[in-house]
């Protein structure tokens, strides 16, 4: 296969695991030079070090998404290393279930800042990025990629404010997405029912053991397959933008 994205530079947030450390392998398979932010160091050092050894490039940005400072710090960092930006992926994400009685707020709080404020800060401190390479090569065309869910879709008992978060990311995004139209950045979604990462893993073992008996059995989603869709996203022709793309495990209901 053609490299697609030669001469591009990337960010992907929660890069450190799951969704994240498969679409920055992807993306820099297709050429792409990848900032990779997460908060866990060690596990950016691991994946660029692969990326490396097959051949691509990538900086390790540690990063806490939800810190403003740091969130306009890694893209500054981006740019001072690589010159230029051309694909945002919005990834990072945090899943805290729990009936909304009986929930900790702290928790709420701390999903509302990775998964709505995080996202926001990285949007506003890449966009004047996004906008150059928009109007440069070898693309003319530059990319945000919001990582949603299921849950923005649809609401879930022991999810809703993990639901309010991203079903606000749904908004926003097509918000963006038409304040963007004449400028050629292209604003997506992607929407995933269960994907096996760590993801639940943040949980009480009550909740992991309910999650489990509601999703143990599928064949869940692997986060290449996300990788896929973000690829194929960030690949299409100038003139064709997929503003939502859902993907769901063939077996979940
Ligand atoms: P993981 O838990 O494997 O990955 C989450 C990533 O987010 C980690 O790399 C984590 O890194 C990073 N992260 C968390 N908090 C912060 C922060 N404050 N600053 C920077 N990075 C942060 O889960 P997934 O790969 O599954 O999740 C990726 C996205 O996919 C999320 O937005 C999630 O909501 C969404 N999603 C997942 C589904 C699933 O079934 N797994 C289904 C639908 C959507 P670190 O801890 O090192 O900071």
């Amino acid at each position: 296969m053609t490299a697609k994205l030669t001469g591009t530079v990337a960010i992907i947030t929660g890069a450190s695991s799951g969704i994240g450390y498969a679409t920055a392998k992807a993306l820099a398979e297709q050429g792409a030079s990848v900032a990779v932010l997460a908060r866990r160091p060690e596990r950016l050092d691991a994946l660029v070090a692969e990326i490396e050894s097959a051949g691509g490039t990538a900086l390790p940005v540690p990063t806490d998404i939800s810190d403003r400072d740091q969130a306009e710090a890694a893209v500054a960092t981006t740019i001072d290393r690589f010159g230029r930006l051309d694909i945002l992926v919005n990834n990072a994400g945090l899943m805290l279930l729990g009936r909304a009685a009986d929930a900790d707020i702290d928790e709420w709080e701390q999903m509302i800042a990775v998964n709505q404020h995080g996202l926001l800060y990285m949007t506003k401190a890449a966009l004047p990025h996004l906008r150059k390479a928009a109007g440069d090569d070898p693309r003319q065309v530059a990319d945000i990629v919001n990582i949603s869910s299921i849950a923005g879709r649809t609401a879930f008992p022991s999810m809703s404010v993990y639901n309010m978060t991203k079903f606000g990311l749904n908004g926003f995004s097509e918000a963006l997405r038409q304040e963007l139209t004449t400028s050629y950045i292209r604003v997506g979604v992607l929407e995933p029912g269960k994907v096996d990462t760590e993801l639940d893993s943040h949980n009480t073992d009550e909740v992991i053991t309910e999650i489990e008996a509601n999703y143990g059995h599928l064949r869940m989603l692997d986060p290449e397959d996300i990788a896929d869709g973000i690829t194929y996203m960030v690949t299409r022709p100038r003139h064709a933008a997929i503003s939502e793309l859902w993907i769901m495990p063939t077996e979940q209901s």
